[in-house]
This record gives structure tokens, sequence and C-alpha cells, in this order.
């Protein structure tokens, strides 16, 4: 028996605590899949190209409530438009970027939240910080005032076996409380993005906040 989208978000609302913000990762689909999600109550949604969301919203511009979340690589001559498109962005994945958005937003008057990206593992297909470098960035990250920096953003490297997910889960949630402790005017740490329809049921246990869900909802990606 295969199952509605309606039926499959509420089975898997029904198995997420409260606190976890179910982001329906629509990339690829169009936007009457979107729509259809709408109306089974989801509110969030994540995209990864910025040209492709700009369409998509512009057919769904009657549905004024919806949160976007990109989630994709960012390039630098695209982030106005992140800024424009986006209420939060989770893939600030280096200082740089961090600056620019800033110094966007600032002229733009907005304070677009975002999370940082990093990379527990070293990954040649991901970007994001190493441990090391961001606590290295954290004094001047904290200086973006016109960000809602509100934490960090994970991806596990692929061909890792459950205990090892389960590990990069963790050590990004101990990061964070980590840089807590170090009570920073400006930098939140509040939130985790980390869970995917791969291992969002490992990602939840060790302190997932916001889990970015496309496949186990919309189906196979072509
Ligand atoms: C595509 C994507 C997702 C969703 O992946 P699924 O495995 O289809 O759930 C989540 N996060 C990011 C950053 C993505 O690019």
């Amino acid at each position: 028996m295969t199952s509605s989208l309606s039926q499959r978000i509420t089975t898997i609302w029904a198995s997420l605590p409260p606190s976890v913000r179910l982001i329906a990762v629509s990339k690829t689909f169009p936007a009457e899949d979107i729509r259809a999600a709408y109306n089974a109550g989801i509110r969030d949604f994540g995209e990864n190209r910025i040209q492709e969301a700009a369409s998509k919203q512009a057919e769904l511009q009657d549905l004024p409530d919806i949160t976007w979340h990109f989630i994709g690589r960012l390039q630098s001559n695209k982030a106005k438009k992140a800024i424009e498109l986006f209420d939060w962005i989770h893939s600030v994945d280096n200082l740089k970027l961090a600056q620019r958005l800033n110094q966007l937003a600032q002229e733009l008057g907005v304070s677009p939240q975002v999370c940082l990206q990093v990379k527990i593992l070293p990954d040649p297909n991901k970007s994001g910080w190493s441990v090391p470098e961001l606590l290295a960035d954290l004094l001047a990250l904290n200086q973006c005032k016109d960000l809602q920096i509100q934490g960090l953003m994970t991806i596990p490297p692929l061909g890792l076996n459950e205990t090892q997910t389960i590990d990069v889960f963790n050590a990004t949630s101990n990061l964070a409380k980590e840089i807590q402790k170090q009570n920073w005017s400006h930098l939140k740490m509040q939130e985790l993005s980390m869970g995917m329809s791969g291992d969002y049921q490992l990602a939840v246990p060790a302190g997932s906040t916001m889990v970015r869900l496309g496949t186990i909802l919309f189906g196979q990606r072509t």
C-alpha cells in the first residue's frame, strides 16, 4: 500500500517531538507539490537553488505564511537574492560569506536567521567550517550583528554507519553547547539543523531542532 503525502506528513510529525521543526525539502519538485504539503499543514520548505525557488515562490504568492529555508551551497553573487527570498539560510559555510550576508542584510534593513554549517569529519564533497576553523572565526562572526546566528547545521559524510552518524550528530550538539558556554553576545546556539530522510531518526535524539526531509515526503528525486 502506498501512502499519500498527507499521511506521510502526519506519521512523521507524530514521531517527532513537538520541539522539532519539520522542513519539507521540495527541491526539484513542482510548486503544486509544495501546495499539497501546505494543505497538509507544512509551513517550512527547504530549497537549494535560488532560481528554482524564485519561480516556485512566484507561483505560491497566495500562501503568505510559508517560511522559506535555503539549504544549498550559496555563491557570493547570489547572496542578495538569497536574503530577499529566504527567511533562513542553513548553509552559511565560511566567514567571508557570513560577512557578505551581514553587509547585505544591513543594506536591505533585514536580519535573516542563519545556521553555521560545520564539518565534524573531513569531507571533500561538502563545504563548511571544520571545528578548529569555526572556533577561530567566532569573534568575527559575533560581529555580524545584522545576522541572527541561531545555531549549527551539519550533513554527515556519505557512507557512515549508524554509530558513526550518531557520533557526528552528538559532536555537533556538543560543539553548540561549548560555544554557548563562551557567552557570545551575538551567537545563539539554540538551533541544530540536522537530519535528512535517511538519518533524521538518529539526529533527533542527539538534539536536532530542525530536520530537513525530502525523499521520505515527496519521493525519489529524478
Ligand atoms: C536535498 C537535501 C536534503 C533532503 O534530503 P533527503 O535525503 O531527500 O531527505 C536535506 N538537506 C540538504 C542540505 C539537502 O541538500
